[in-house]
């Protein structure tokens, strides 16, 4: 199995990349580009989970201006809420999509289960652990 990559590793990958980095127009620059210009806003909000098997878009064939993917432990939307409130304000999306899969991790573990790990490795946190909401099944 590959292993991940380090810190030097991904900051040399940078340094490649900045290379032939195109600057993205500025928000200025897009509000004064003519209508005919105008870039296309994304009007999907996705959850998806965050399991590197699933690619919303590869799997919907999304492009790049489509959606906005964001993601989450298990694609809940609870930790995503503030995103999606704050975005919409501006980008005023026409529709929410919650993406689960097959197979998900979040499946093998309870929050009870969770919550006495967190509690094993911070004891002193046990009231704040006690009142996360967490992405997992509780049941
Ligand atoms: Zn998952």
């Amino acid at each position: 199995m590959p292993s991940s990559p380090t810190v030097q590793e991904l900051l040399k990958r940078n340094a490649q990349s900045a290379k032939n980095h195109e600057p993205i127009p500025t928000l200025t620059e897009i509000s004064q580009l003519p209508a005919e210009q105008q870039l296309p806003m994304p009007k999907w909000f996705i959850v998806s989970c965050c399991d590197n098997r699933i690619d919303p878009f590869e799997i919907l064939g999304l492009e790049k201006w489509d959606a906005v993917v964001v993601r989450s432990c298990a694609g809940r939307i609870a930790p995503q809420m503030q995103n999606l409130l704050f975005l919409d304000n501006v980008l005023h999306f026409t529709d929410v999509m919650i993406m689960h899969h097959t197979d998900c991790s979040a499946e093998l573990f309870k929050n009870d289960d969770l919550r006495d790990i967190l509690k094993e490795r911070a004891p002193e946190e046990s009231a704040t652990i006690e009142e996360l909401r967490l992405p997992g099944f509780d049941e």
